[in-house]
C-alpha cells in the first residue's frame, strides 16, 4: 500500500464522524429517504450506515473503492459543477485505506443483493484464500456500508481518539445536523446491540419539526434561518442541476439573541455539505470555513489543466454568512423564526 494514498486518506477522515459525514452524502446524493446508522465503539470498531437509495449496479463494485471512481462526473465539462460536492470519487477510497471496508447493495432492476469487500481500493475476499468477487446475497434496494476497525493500520491516529464517548457524541452532532438540513429524510443513529436508538426522525419532516424533535421547543422556537446564495437572496431554491462553476448557495440556522442558554445552536450548510464551525462569537469575524467544507478542494492530479476551477471564493463567503447573521440578529435580515 502506498504512502501516498494513506496520507491522502488520512487528510479527509480524520475521525469516525468525518468518514460518517461522507457516507451520509452519497446516501442522500442517491436520493435515499431513509438512513439508519449503527455505532460501536464511537466509530472506531463499527460504522454502518444503511440506505435505501438507488443502490449501486454490480458492474461498478470492482471499481468503487478505487480512487477518483465517481458515477457523478459523466463529462469533463462537469468537473466544475462538481466541485460542490468536496471529494469526487475520494470517500469510500479513503475509508478502505484507513478500516476494513464492505458494501451490499442492490439495485431496483437487480434480482439481488451483493456484497463485497475492500481494501486499499481494491476489491479482497471476505475471508483469506476465498475469492474477492463480490457475492450474491438477499437484501432490499438501496446500500449499506461498513467500515470496521477504522484507523487500524494508522495507531497514531488511533490513539488519538480514545474517547469513544466523544466520538459517538460527535457522530451524533453530524447525524442531527443532517437531519435538520434534510427533514424529508428518516434519519436513525443507534449503539450496535442498542434496543434503543439515540437519533430517530420520521420521513417527510419539515425544518421545524425536526428542530424541535432534535433540539427541543425552545430551540426551535427561537431559531432563527436565513438562507442566500452568490446570485443574491431571492434566488434560492435552485435546484441541483442548475449548480454552476462557482456557485454557492448557504444556509445557516442559528439561535438568536432571546435564547440563553450554555449551549448556542449554529447549523451552516454550503452547497449542502456541512460546515463545522463554533457559533460566532460578538464580532462573527472568527467564522472559519474549512477548505473541505465548501468543496473548494479540487486535486491536481485529476485534471492538472484545471487548477482554474479549484476555487470557490471562501472569503466572499463568510463574508456574507457574518454579514447576513447580522442582519438577522439586529432584526433587519429576512429570516423568520420557525413557528
Ligand atoms: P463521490 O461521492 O465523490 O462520487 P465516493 O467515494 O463518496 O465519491 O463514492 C464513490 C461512488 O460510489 C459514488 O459516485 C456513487 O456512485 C457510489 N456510492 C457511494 N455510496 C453510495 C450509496 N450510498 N448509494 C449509491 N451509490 C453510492
Ligand atoms: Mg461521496
Amino acid at each position: 500500500e502506498s504512502l501516498v494514498n494513506k496520507i491522502a486518506a488520512g487528510e479527509i477522515i480524520h475521525r469516525p464522524a468525518s468518514a460518517l459525514k461522507e457516507l451520509i452524502e452519497n446516501s442522500l446524493d442517491a436520493k435515499a429517504t431513509s438512513i439508519r446508522i449503527t455505532v460501536k465503539d464511537g466509530g472506531m470498531k463499527l460504522l454502518q450506515i444503511q440506505d435505501n437509495g438507488t443502490g449501486i449496479r454490480k458492474t461498478d463494485l470492482p471499481i468503487l473503492a478505487e480512487r477518483f471512481t465517481t458515477s457523478k462526473l459523466q463529462s469533463f465539462s462537469d468537473l466544475s459543477s462538481l466541485q460542490t460536492f468536496g471529494f469526487r470519487g475520494e470517500a469510500l477510497a479513503s475509508i478502505s485505506h484507513v478500516a476494513h471496508l464492505s458494501v451490499t447493495t442492490k439495485t431496483k432492476s437487480e434480482s439481488c443483493a451483493w456484497k463485497a469487500y475492500y481494501l486499499d481500493g481494491s476489491l479482497t475476499p471476505a475471508k483469506p484464500g476465498q475469492s474477492s468477487d463480490p457475492k450474491p446475497c438477499a437484501g432490499n434496494t438501496g446500500t449499506t456500508i461498513t467500515a470496521e476497525d477504522l484507523f487500524y493500520n494508522t495507531p497514531t491516529r488511533l490513539a488519538a481518539l480514545r474517547n469513544s464517548n466523544e466520538e459517538y457524541h460527535r457522530i451524533l452532532d453530524v447525524v442531527t445536523r443532517y437531519a435538520v438540513h434534510n427533514p424529508a429524510v428518516s434519519f436513525v443513529c443507534k449503539k450496535a446491540g442498542s434496543s434503543g436508538t439515540d437519533i430517530s426522525t420520521p420521513s417527510n419532516s419539515t425544518v421545524s419539526q425536526a428542530i424541535n424533535l432534535l433540539y427541543g421547543a425552545t430551540v426551535a422556537r427561537d431559531l432563527l434561518h436565513t438562507k442566500f446564495s452568490s446570485e443574491g437572496p431571492d434566488d434560492m431554491d435552485v435546484d441541483e442541476s442548475e449548480r454552476k462553476e462557482g456557485y454557492w448557495k448557504a444556509d445557516a440556522h442559528f439561535t438568536g439573541t432571546n435564547y440563553h442558554a450554555k449551549k448556542l445552536v449554529f447549523l451552516l450548510f454550503i452547497n449542502h455539505r456541512l460546515v463545522e464551525s463554533q457559533y460566532p462569537p460578538k464580532g462573527l469575524e472568527s467564522i472559519r470555513l474549512p477548505q473541505e467544507s465548501i468543496g473548494s478542494f479540487v486535486d491536481v492530479n485529476v485534471h492538472p489543466t484545471k487548477r482554474e476551477v479549484h476555487f470557490l471564493d471562501e472569503e466572499v463567503i463568510v463574508e456574507k454568512v457574518a454579514d447576513a447573521i447580522q442582519k438577522e440578529l439586529a432584526g433587519q435580515g429576512k429570516s423568520r423564526t420557525f413557528q
